[in-house]
């Protein structure tokens, strides 16, 4: 039975992309019944058995093991998420991006960093972080990323500047692009994919609803086998599942102080013999990534009092 990719689900279609083909259209496909009796459902993203039927349509006969599955956007086997932040307009952010970084950590998502708008470099020689009380220049940030792991790409899609090496990051895998809405993720986008054109600059509409609320999420195949979600991932909703035990394992360079602390569980607060405080106060942690941890360990601790 040939198998193929799901590329896009709309209205009880699926469009299966045959691993056999060389582009071309997608195949029009229904879910089998048995889809329902099994109480799952296809997602885009999935790789599945399909057959074809008289009609030039398919059915979709099996899905095959997923590694993984998104809520936001709805999408299986995803292997890579891009973080979006904009060097300026809006602001680097951040608090935020450690907090889609303990997200991506404690889904274990490979992650890149991606930033955006490099041409408006000039504008923004520094990074503030009101939270940590700390400012510092975007090299230093780059660098800091680097060194606790993450790759990091600086990007402007104006002047087309590192979007190809933002593109051979993306090969060989199904990718998800988060980030605060303005940061330029349908501009990226658009000047990673010929042809392609996203709608840019959308404000969102009344009542909170985002541009995306009506969108079906549709996976955009890069000529170099990667392929992308058009629908960017997570909301604030979904972060901070992790419980306070869990949260410095999501810090990467906390790990190799962490097991050297004096008590089992250490939360790295104000425990005797904390090795993960030790590495703080030596500058061997930066102080942004600690104060973070330190803000995260109280919103998991208040939320837990509350439910
Ligand atoms: P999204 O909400 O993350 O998808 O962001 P958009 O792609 O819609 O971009 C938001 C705004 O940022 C738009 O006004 C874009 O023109 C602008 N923008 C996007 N990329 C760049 C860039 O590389 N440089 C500059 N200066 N502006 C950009
Ligand atoms: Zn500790």
């Amino acid at each position: 039975m040939p198998t193929g990719l799901i590329v896009k689900a709309l209205s009880g279609y699926y469009y299966v992309m045959p691993d056999a083909a060389q582009g071309g259209d997608p195949i029009q496909c229904r879910a089998r019944g048995i889809f329902k009796k099994r109480g799952i459902s296809p997602l885009v993203g999935d790789r599945v058995q399909f057959a074809l039927t008289e009609n030039g349509e398919g059915t979709v006969d099996e899905v095959l093991p997923r590694s993984s599955e998104l809520v936001r956007p709805p999408v299986a086997n995803v292997d890579l998420v891009v973080l979006v932040f904009s060097i300026d307009e809006p602001q680097l952010n951040l608090p935020l991006l450690d907090k889609f970084l303990v997200h991506t950590e404690s889904v274990g998502l490979d992650t890149h960093i991606c930033l955006t708008k490099q041409d408006l470099a000039a504008e923004a020689p520094e990074v503030q972080d009101a939270e940590a009380g700390v400012h510092m220049p975007l090299s230093e940030v780059i660098r800091l990323y680097e060194s606790i792991g993450y790759s990091v790409s600086l990007t402007s899609a104006k002047e087309q500047i590192g979007v190809d090496a933002v593109i051979e990051r993306l090969a060989g895998r199904i990718s998800v692009f988060a980030g605060q809405s303005g940061v330029g993720k349908s501009s990226l986008l658009n000047a990673m994919v010929p042809g392609l054109e996203l709608e840019t600059n959308q404000i969102s509409m009344k009542l909170g609803r985002g541009k995306h609320t009506t969108r079906h999420v549709e996976l955009i195949r890069l000529s170099n086998g990667g392929i992308v979600a058009d629908t960017p991932g997570f909301s604030s909703l979904d972060f901070l599942h992790v419980d306070a035990e869990g949260l410095g394992a999501c810090f990467r360079e906390f790990a190799d102080y962490a097991g050297d602390c004096r008590f089992r569980g250490c939360l790295h607060q104000h425990e005797p013999g904390c090795k993960v405080q030790e590495a703080r106060a030596n500058g061997d942690i930066a102080a942004t990534r600690y104060e973070h941890y330190l803000h995260f360990l109280e919103e998991i601790k208040d939320k837990k009092r509350r439910y």
